[in-house]
């Protein structure tokens, strides 16, 4: 039996080039769980075979100023000179429909995330060593070395940021880092104070 029905907020976030949308991706792909991905809203141009309402949401800066002053977003942070935020309407449909809503943001968006919803999960993904990350940004080979250092100065400070968060993923192998995550999922949704809606109805059924 079920006990809790509202789905579960997870926060997956990490420095640049840990492998968080590797992770997310393999994730989905298991079978037999209600994971929604949350699409983001960027202002960043679409890369070759990123499709509109699938990878991002891609709007004109001018609309997503609107929007955050409009307070449609959770959060939203700004990386690399473009915009990304979360959609808050589909957020909270989703969640009241019972479905694990998974979102995947930077670490500045983690936080602001923290400070609003008390019930998420926050879960960062780290790099095994410090090493294996700067490799891990040097293989994309799409940055000069300049910004290959820019971010990994970044990740360095962000990693400063994993205390805050409750539980850390080291993103040893990407399957290794999806089991652990499909097993915290699953403890989250037995935590006490999940079940309080469905423990109590259990205990109203026991005086009759
Ligand atoms: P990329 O341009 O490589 O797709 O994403 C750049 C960074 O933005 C990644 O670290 C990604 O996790 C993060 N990101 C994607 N969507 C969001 C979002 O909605 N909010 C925030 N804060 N970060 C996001």
């Amino acid at each position: 039996m079920k006990l809790d029905e509202r789905g579960l907020l997870i926060v997956i976030s990490g420095p640049s080039g840990v492998g968080k949308g590797t992770v997310r991706n393999a994730l989905f792909q298991r079978e037999g769980h209600q994971l929604v991905y949350s699409v983001s809203m960027t202002t960043r141009e679409p890369r070759e075979g990123e499709v509109n309402g699938r990878e991002y949401y891609f709007v004109a800066k001018e609309e997503f100023e609107q929007r955050i002053r409009e307070k449609k977003f959770l959060e939203y942070a700004e990386f690399v000179g473009n915009y990304y935020g979360t959609p808050l309407d589909k957020v909270e449909a989703k969640l009241e429909e019972g479905n694990e809503v998974v979102l995947e943001i930077d670490v500045q968006g983690a936080i602001q995330v923290r400070k609003k919803r008390k019930d998420a999960v926050f879960i960062f993904i780290a790099p095994p060593t410090m090493k294996d990350l700067l490799h891990r940004l040097q293989k994309r080979g799409t940055e000069s070395e300049d910004v290959i250092q820019m971010r990994y100065e970044k990740a360095c400070r962000e990693i400063e940021m994993a205390y805050m968060y409750d539980y850390i993923v080291v993103n040893d192998t990407v399957e290794n880092a999806a089991d652990k995550i499909m097993a915290i999922i699953r403890a989250e949704h037995a935590k006490t104070i999940r079940t309080m809606a469905g423990y109590k109805k259990l205990l109203e059924e026991g005086k009759k």
